[in-house]
């Protein structure tokens, strides 16, 4: 990552040299009585000498003091990053485009503001731009992505689970029109500190495995799991807002939290609630229990993260340090 230092500069030397010229005729005419009101205008002229300084040499000072980084600068597929600017003057948010895509910034403290982002699981590996605007000065960041490798993983389900009848395709596409009506909402930052995994369990299938169903079918998976037993507690990842408890056809028991900014985290195939929609609740809440509701083929955690709409690697989410 690199940043483009602001090249703005002020001439000092001429306007001090202007500025010494003038204190001397001042000096010159203060010995000479008849001289007063030339020496009132030298004044005048100096003090708008200095006014001079103030306005077109701050500014540019000012505006060059900033500090702008894309954490981590290497990432893959699928994996969330964040862009932190610092030391800004005033309190208005900067703005921030990757492919086209405007990021939501946060405030993170005096000057400072935060902006979570993630690149899609199929972007391809190279040197992706993120075009930063902080009042009139622009700079561009650099983001590295790295060639994602995913494995491949067979499964055997019920057939019902693979090849969704009429009405269950229907059911499948409202379901997608209310998840798709969630990702959209961009709310106030809730999430407080780094997010954390929703249960101290290994893993079992990362995210963006291929896997290929009954040996036909192939799906992506964009989401971790994580192995559980029946009933165990399942913890908030962080800070947020409830706005999702539904029995899902693939999710199951399903509950999304709404973290603010864009971005969101879900748990499946629970066998039970803890939350309501509406409830905010705090980090590490218990917010549901192990089961193997929807389409799972034993019990355990099904841990997603939404990121500005873009299905994210949850573990890289966990990684980023607020
Ligand atoms: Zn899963």
């Amino acid at each position: 990552m690199q940043n483009v230092k602001e090249r703005r500069t002020c001439d000092h030397r001429c306007l001090c040299l202007c500025l010494q010229d003038h204190i001397k005729i001042e000096n010159e005419d203060n010995k000479v009585q008849p001289q007063k009101v030339h020496m009132k205008a030298s004044s005048t002229s100096s003090l708008l000498l200095l006014w001079s300084i103030i306005f077109f040499c701050f500014p540019a000072q000012r505006a060059a003091a900033f500090q702008a980084g894309v954490f981590p600068a290497k990432i893959y597929p699928g994996d969330a990053f964040m862009v932190r600017v610092s030391g800004l003057k005033g309190a208005t948010a900067p703005s921030a485009l990757l492919n086209k895509r405007a990021l939501s910034f946060s405030n993170c403290g005096r000057g400072c503001f935060v902006a979570v982002a993630a690149v899609d699981l199929n972007s391809g590996p190279r040197t992706y731009q993120v075009s930063l605007r902080a009042g009139k000065q622009k700079r561009v960041l650099r983001l590295r992505v790295l060639k994602g490798r995913f494995q491949t993983i067979h499964l055997t389900l019920p057939e019902e689970k693979v090849s969704p009848c009429v009405e269950d395709l229907e059911r499948i596409k409202k379901e997608a029109d209310l998840l798709q009506s969630i990702w959209e909402i961009d709310s106030e930052r809730l999430w407080e500190g780094d997010f954390v995994l929703p249960l101290g369990n290994p893993l079992s299938t990362p995210f963006g495995t291929n896997r290929v169903i009954n040996n036909e079918t192939t799906s992506v998976h964009r989401g971790m799991d994580i192995r559980g037993t029946d009933g165990e507690e399942i913890h908030a990842s962080n800070r947020g807002l409830v706005v999702l408890t539904e029995e899902l056809f693939f999710g199951g028991n399903t509950v999304v939290v709404d973290h603010g900014r864009g971005i969101f985290t879900v748990y499946m195939h629970l066998s039970d609630f803890n939350v309501s929609p509406g409830d905010i609740i705090e980090k590490d809440a218990v917010i549901g229990y192990v089961g193997s509701t929807g389409r799972s083929s034993g019990p355990h955690l099904h841990f997603g993260a939404k990121v500005a709409g873009i299905n994210t690697n949850p573990i890289s989410l966990t990684r980023l340090k607020f």
